[in-house]
């Protein structure tokens, strides 16, 4: 009788410890929401619509850094992989299962694995671009990091995932990983000025601020970055593209430790004092 009960507690804390996690709604929701894929999928498709103006209008560009003489330059879309064109849904669910949180080694586990999904629309995309005869380069913080005597073992294994997708084929120089070159840190204009030296920018996606406009990853409110969203209103739809992400990103890594000062209500603090008073 003893055992069932302590069996029965210990289920009772495991399946506790899963609700409590951070992240299980946000990750739960991106695993089994209709509303998540229609979300993916008019993103993508509204995108796609766009293709073709983007590519006859020679002054269209979406890098803000590209600023004059790109007009006859070999067209390209950049894309961020992770929970642009991957959803690693998987890896943050198994993190809310094992009541952990993101480390470099199971992340890096993870990308040798392969497994990553599919973030609805994104193949299409690519294969609508690819033959409009569109450049596609993807720009991902995930990093270079040596393994199995190998300097960049993740580019590898993120192209036979991408490929294993059915996504066209990847070449090495389409793919931008974190480091592959020593002065390419976590902030991607670089990567993207360097694509802009030889090509026109017609889009960008991604999941993160980060993924548009540099600096926002640190050293920023959520008000400056509300701000940003509006002056770059233009873009949004036209040039840019973003998928939701409710697991991780900037948005939260710029809140710091004690994120749940952010949360608003609609009581004053008086209100909550005494509604606590009442409960005690
Ligand atoms: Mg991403």
């Amino acid at each position: 009788m003893k055992k069932y009960l302590l069996l029965a507690l210990t289920l009772f804390f495991v399946q506790n410890s899963f609700a409590q996690n951070d992240n299980f709604n946000a990750t739960l929701w991106t695993q089994v929401s209709a509303e998540f894929r229609a979300l993916t999928l008019q993103t993508y498709k509204n995108a796609t619509k766009n293709l073709e103006s983007a590519l006859k209008d020679k002054n269209w560009s979406a890098e803000i850094s590209q600023r004059e003489g790109f007009e006859d330059l070999t067209p390209c879309v950049i894309l961020d992989i992770d929970e642009t064109v991957l959803d690693n849904s998987n890896y943050q669910g198994q993190l809310v299962l094992d009541n952990s949180s993101y480390a470099t080694k199971t992340w890096d586990k993870w990308i040798k694995m392969a497994k990553a999904t599919e973030v609805k629309g994104a193949l299409n995309f690519v294969k609508e671009a690819k033959e409009m005869g569109i450049t596609v380069f993807y720009l991902t913080n995930r990093k270079c990091i040596e393994r199995d005597d190998l300097a960049c073992p993740q580019e590898l294994e993120t192209i036979k995932n991408l490929e294993t997708l059915g996504f066209p084929k990847v070449k090495k120089e389409e793919i931008l990983l974190r480091y592959e070159r020593e002065e390419w840190g976590s902030e991607k204009i670089s990567r993207r000025q360097e694509i802009a030296k030889d090509y026109r920018v017609l889009m960008l996606f991604g999941d993160d601020l980060g993924d548009f406009i540099p600096e926002v990853k640190k050293k920023i409110t959520f008000e400056q970055r509300f701000e940003l969203v509006e002056n770059f209103n233009d873009y949004w739809g036209e040039k840019w593209f973003i998928l939701p992400n409710p697991t991780y990103g900037s948005w939260l890594g710029i809140l710091g430790k004690n994120k749940s000062e952010f949360l608003k209500g609609y009581k004053t603090n008086s209100e909550m004092e005494q509604s606590s008073d009442e409960k005690n």
